[in-house]
């Protein structure tokens, strides 16, 4: 922060998003577009980016959405699902795929028609390697409790790992200490951090009254768990990069007898990035986190657009087009001054 308390910092990305489809994406889109230049598009849509047509498609559906003044880029991806032929991996390479997103059968929204067997998916990781195309992957065995998912997950992570040594692998979203670790220990395995597995336990959760907003796949977990993925996101190290897993649902589907998960962070992502960051003295740090490392990974160029940040509060949004973002109201202590250069 310069003496006028204002701050130039790199435009960031967003590695890990969920836009949804339809009239949900006008709304959602252009919050995201108006910080980040860039994301990581989730394919897990009706019906899902499986095929080099469906991805162009959407792909221009996003950019629509975003408006063009934003400049705004969607990075693309595909849904591994049972059955997908191997011989479709180098017709969505050409089409854009950066990564093929791998959801364990039932483990979140959209995922019934995911992968059980991950030997039946070999085929498709080997063209995937050869192709040096991303694996994402949504790391839970949703057969075992709730907070024990992602760790139970860990021995089949380990497992693509020593398989597939020229993979490139990210695991999404990391959400416990155990995960944290195996990131850091395999070679060729990266993490997305969200900012709402930074702020959140169980506690915020359920611990008092039952808050719907902050309810998402993988949950929220110990206090020790969000610890580790802290000590990560401010570690500096290249292994950890920011991707915020932004998810709306419809209100009526997140104020209902069962809520559906998925935190809608967009609006309010970068903002409580900067305040997480600067509550621990390490707002540099932050432009490694959120667009550079995540750059790197994916291979593609860091942005060249420059945002500037005021120490100055700024008052997060209520609502959005009906929905209700995380933090809905909220003070931050940052405000991003709109545009770039
Ligand atoms: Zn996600």
């Amino acid at each position: 922060m310069k003496k006028n308390g204002e701050m130039a910092v790199r435009r960031p990305d967003d590695m890990h998003l969920h836009v949804r489809q339809g009239e949900l994406m006008k709304v959602v889109v252009p919050q995201t577009a108006a910080v980040f230049k860039r994301a990581i598009i989730m394919p897990n849509i009706l019906p899902p980016v499986t095929s080099a047509e469906r991805l162009e498609r959407y792909r221009e559906r996003v950019v629509a959405a975003a408006g063009s003044a934003s400049g705004f880029e969607p990075l693309m991806t595909f849904k591994i699902i049972p059955g997908l032929s191997p011989d479709v991996v180098q017709e969505l390479k050409q089409a854009g795929a950066l990564a093929g997103k791998l959801y364990p059968e039932g483990a979140t929204t959209n995922s019934e028609d995911g992968v059980s067997d991950v030997q039946t998916i070999y085929p498709v990781l080997e063209e995937m390697q050869r192709n040096d195309i991303v694996l994402s992957i949504h790391g839970e065995d949703p057969d075992v409790f709730s907070l024990d998912r992602e760790e139970a997950f860990l021995p089949t992570l380990r497992q693509f790992s020593r398989d597939f040594p020229d993979l490139r692998i990210v695991l999404e979203h990391l959400s416990s200490a155990a995960a944290v670790q195996a990131v850091a220990e395999l070679p060729n395995v990266w993490g997305t951090i969200t900012l709402h597995h930074l702020e959140l336990t169980l506690d915020d959760l359920l611990g008092g009254e039952l808050q719907p907003h902050y309810f998402c796949k993988p949950i929220v977990k110990r206090p020790s768990d969000r610890a580790a993925i802290q000590r990560a996101a401010l570690s500096g190290s290249p292994k950890y990069f920011f991707g915020s897993d932004s998810a709306p649902h419809p209100v009526d589907r997140k104020h209902a007898p069962t809520a559906r998960a998925g935190i809608f962070s967009a609006p309010v992502a970068y903002q409580g990035l900067l305040r997480f960051f600067g509550e621990h003295d390490a707002l540099e740090r932050i432009e490694g986190f959120t667009a550079v490392y995540g750059a790197d990974f994916y291979g593609v160029p860091k942005n060249g657009d420059e945002l500037v940040v005021r120490r100055q509060d700024w008052t997060a949004p209520d609502e959005v087009g009906g929905l209700v973002p995380y933090h809905a109201g909220e003070v931050f202590p940052y405000t991003v001054i709109p545009g770039w250069k």
